[in-house]
């Protein structure tokens, strides 16, 4: 898989870069491809492209835009094979979440929102004026590796339905759902230039948000990426959306079920190895009942198996590459010097001999200050901390700078009112399901804006008043 060509102005062109990436498969460390990073120049071209697209492109009545949009949908399911093959290849989640989670979910969500739209744009008056909602413009969209295709759906089927033209960067780590949107959409006939795509790293990313005609950059990554990100865009006063990293705490209040909760907590923080920006990284339950959530999530966590993300029995593939193993193995290993209680896993856990594997980790009685309970670790580490009284377990859960996701598991009124308290962009109650048409978004470090549903698509507008003369009554 050579990624050496970009998709600009609706053609496929050859890249003139001269660095790369090169892709590993991260069970077996094989290389199995690589991506030409896109120049300044090409950058440019797509930009350019974007922006003469984007008149006419805004201008088409709603129906059509979503005609489209859903059109991109229907060709991308030719391609499902294709794509579960590369991105479990490429992050190491097993193939069968893959197809479901990495795939359905969001060639579903591009019907979703063009099916939200007419909601997102609907008009308004207030008094005198007439509010609309009109498209931002040329926007930027940057995506992270970890569920490719979703990061990317949230932005382009949005701006698209909000009548955006878009240049993505996606991530030089997983190219593959780029490459096969990129087809899909040549497929659903989509205008040219309205969707343009250049492959890259973090310098081609950097010359697309400096750009002086995009008007709104969309960005989803780390936090100290989407910081450096928000101060250029401030620079230049450009619009800016940020999904940045998390470390979501749940709250097991005294009458939940610890082994429903423990199931939860460990499937949650251990899908796709850790590697989910939303995932519950810190479970807090009460002192007293310390040993019996130990023995339960010891027993969930042992259930992980490691493998081949191709094999059938495999719960938990490898991380994304050497350099991200290594860096969560340095978690692991100043976490299990520093005498906290080591539950299962570690630094020194067996895995498998190949791949760039760590094994399901969980440390407990976690002190709240400690960094595995302050930093994202992105990896499979579950920090279990105690509390005391529920005002201590708010407090805890509000002591980080992020503020992503959480959960709260136990009577329905009681745990409502806690996650009342809990600043974060999303609360699950008592293990409710991910809904994609809620908005999804952080506080604080774990960003600004929202994506998904009706409120995603509204990201990419800005609001236009137009006032007429009050009509005079008799
Ligand atoms: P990253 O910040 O390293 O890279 C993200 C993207 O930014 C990549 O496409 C990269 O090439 C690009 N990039 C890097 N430097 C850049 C620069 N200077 N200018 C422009 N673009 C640049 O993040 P990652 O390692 O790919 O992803 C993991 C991170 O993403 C985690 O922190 C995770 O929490 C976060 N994340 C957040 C969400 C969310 O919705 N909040 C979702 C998924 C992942």
């Amino acid at each position: 898989m050579i990624y050496r060509q970009h998709f600009i102005d609706g053609a496929w062109t050859d890249a003139k870069g001269w660095s790369e990436t090169v892709l590993h498969d991260s069970a077996t460390e094989q290389a199995i491809g690589k991506v030409v990073h896109g120049t300044s120049n090409e950058v440019g071209a797509a930009v350019a492209a974007a922006r003469s697209a984007h008149a006419g492109w805004a201008q088409l009545p709603l129906e059509t835009r979503a005609a489209y949009v859903r059109a991109v949908a229907d060709r991308l399911d030719d391609h499902v094979d294709a794509l579960c093959a590369g991105i479990s290849a490429e992050t190491g989640m097993p193939m069968k979440l893959v197809r479901r989670i990495q795939v359905q979910a969001p060639i579903a969500a591009w019907r979703a929102t063009a099916d939200a739209a007419a909601q997102a744009l609907a008009e308004t008056q207030i008094a005198h004026s007439h509010i609309e909602r009109v498209p931002v413009g040329v926007v930027a969209a940057i995506t992270p590796w970890n569920y490719p295709l979703h990061q990317i759906t949230g932005k382009l089927a949005a701006a698209l339905m909000a009548g955006c033209t878009v240049v993505l960067k996606p991530s030089e780590l997983a190219p593959t759902a780029a490459q096969m949107l990129g087809k899909a959409i040549e497929e659903a006939a989509l205008p040219r230039g309205a969707v343009n795509i250049v492959f890259g790293d973090g310098a081609t990313g950097e010359s697309l948000i400096a750009h002086p005609q995009v008007d709104m950059v969309s960005f989803t990554g780390s936090t100290s990426v989407g910081r450096h990100i928000a101060s250029v865009a401030g620079q230049a006063l450009k619009r800016v959306a940020l999904e940045l990293g998390g470390k979501s705490a749940s709250v097991a209040l005294p009458e939940a079920d610890p082994a429903l909760v423990a199931r939860h907590a460990v499937s949650s923080c251990f899908l796709n190895s850790g590697q989910t920006c939303n995932a519950i990284t810190r479970l807090l339950v009460p002192e007293d009942q310390y040993e019996r959530y130990r023995d339960l999530l010891k027993a969930a966590a042992g259930k992980m198996a490691l493998g081949d993300p191709r094999d059938e029995s495999t719960r938990m593939g490898p991380l994304v590459s050497s350099e991200h193993r290594d860096r969560v193995l340095s978690f692991l290993a100043e976490a299990a010097g520093s005498g906290m209680d080591l539950i299962t896993g570690g630094p020194d856990a067996p895995v498998p001999a190949t791949g760039y594997f760590v094994a399901p980790t969980l440390f407990g009685r976690v002190p709240p200050q400690a960094r595995i309970a302050k930093e994202e670790v992105f990896g499979p580490v579950l920090a279990v901390l105690t509390y005391a009284s529920e005002d201590e377990a708010v407090r805890i859960a509000n002591d980080t700078n992020y503020g992503l996701a959480a959960a709260v598991w136990g009577e329905e009124g009681r745990a409502l009112s806690l996650a009342r308290q809990l600043r974060a962009g999303q609360v699950d109650i008592n293990g409710a399901p991910f809904n994609p048409l809620a908005p999804f978004g952080g506080f604080g470090a774990s960003g600004t804006g929202r994506e998904g549903g009706v409120h995603g698509i509204a990201e990419f507008t800005e609001l236009r008043a137009i006032q007429a003369p009050p009509t005079l009554k008799s």
